[in-house]
């Protein structure tokens, strides 16, 4: 499903046909989101297109330095109508889910423009761009892209390596989750050798937290509940402690990650009610247990070991939504992982690519 694929063919051929470009990713963008926008823009611009960019969010401050080579506009009815009608055809990235790109959803129809999604999240529709290039084996979308802006004959520049090293960066978990293979590293190597500073870039990205954000997370985190036989982490984050530390939703990026470190445990659920009555619900696995269709199941989605999911209600009826389920899947694994001093050594591959790639990417 990679290099040569109908496709990828496809979506090559999309890009020929086309000259004025809107870009667009999911609600509460990430790095790879971002990093994919900016790539495409300026593989774009030296294809001789024009391109938008326009989010439904604003651009989170970690990532506020990617707009200094491409403008970033955020949703504004007028201004997407505009664009719109000025642009020859969309390309979304790093979703396949329609309502995951916010208020552009709806406009997409009245302008009956032709549409392009490149993703790597686990999808069970076949995406809703007339070409889509969907691969979850992609440890990013920016993963992707790297390959498409090289078959598609454009130089990589410095500017490019480092929206790409950033997506990469960012959804690996900074090159630590199941995600991270020799194709992820060798991607990383071959772009940091385009003058890219690691340790700048991971400071810009990782360097944005406040003391309140903090001290939001030390409260949430001494509230975690152990369930599941101490393989299940359960947090709650309540619209109260996000009013008196002056949070919203995006803060909570992170928080859920931290339970891992915590010895046997298996998944990690945060419940975070930012207003009343709307939980967004985070899950993460640390490998062994498959949490995606927990989230599937009631209209959200993700990846294998990383999922979430907006529900309507209280936070104990998400919970009751979410949990059992949770227990059931933990409950049904082969006994306690095994922790050996070769636990970590994946089986040799005679064709010297490291482990067989497969849908299991971890990151967001
Ligand atoms: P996070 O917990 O960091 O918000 O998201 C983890 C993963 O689940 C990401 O890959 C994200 O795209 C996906 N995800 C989170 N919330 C939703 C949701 O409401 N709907 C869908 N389809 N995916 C989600
Ligand atoms: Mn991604």
């Amino acid at each position: 499903m990679t290099s040569g694929s109908p496709d990828r063919a496809a979506f090559h051929e999309f890009v020929s046909r086309h000259r004025r470009f809107l870009l667009t990713t999911h609600i509460n963008p990430d790095g790879d989101g971002l990093g994919s926008e900016v790539a495409t823009a300026l593989w774009l611009a030296a294809r001789g297109g024009t391109t938008r960019i326009v989010n439904d969010s604003v651009m989170p401050p970690a990532f506020a330095f990617l707009a200094r080579h491409v403008p970033f506009e955020t949703f504004e009815a007028d201004l997407a109508e505009r664009h719109l009608t000025e642009s020859d055809a969309v390309i979304v990235l790093d979703t396949s889910n329609r309502q995951r790109i916010g208020r552009l959803a709806p406009l997409l129809d009245r302008h009956a423009i032709p549409v392009a999604v490149v993703d790597h999240h686990v999808s069970h529709a076949r995406g809703f761009g007339q070409v889509n290039v969907i691969e979850p084996e992609a440890s990013a979308t920016g993963e992707i892209l790297y390959d498409l802006i090289r078959e598609g004959g454009v130089a990589i520049t410095p500017a490019i390596a480092e929206a790409l090293y950033v997506a990469l960066m960012t959804d690996t978990g900074s090159f630590r989750y199941s995600n991270t293979d020799p194709h992820a590293h060798r991607m990383a190597a071959e772009l940091l050798a385009h003058g890219l500073d690691p340790q700048r870039l991971h400071s810009q990205v990782h360097s944005h937290a406040s003391a309140e954000r903090l001290r939001f997370f030390g409260e949430v985190l001494s509230g975690l509940e152990l369930l599941s036989d101490g393989r299940l982490v359960v947090l709650e984050a309540a619209p109260e402690q996000f009013q008196r530390h002056g949070l919203a939703g995006a803060d909570t990026d992170g928080l859920v990650d931290l339970p891992r470190t915590i010895a046997g445990v298996e998944a990690v659920a945060l419940f975070s009610e930012v207003e009343p009555g709307k939980v967004k619900v985070s899950l993460r696995s640390t490998g062994r247990v498959a949490i995606d269709q927990v989230c599937s199941r009631l209209g959200g989605g993700g990846h294998i070991h990383a999922a979430g999911v907006l529900l309507r209600g209280t936070r104990a009826q998400a919970r009751e939504g979410i949990l059992p389920e949770l227990d059931r899947l933990i409950a049904a694994l082969p006994a306690g992982p095994v922790m050996d001093e070769h636990a970590t050594l994946a089986a040799p591959n005679p064709a010297g690519a490291g482990p067989g790639r497969s849908p299991r990417a971890e990151g967001p």
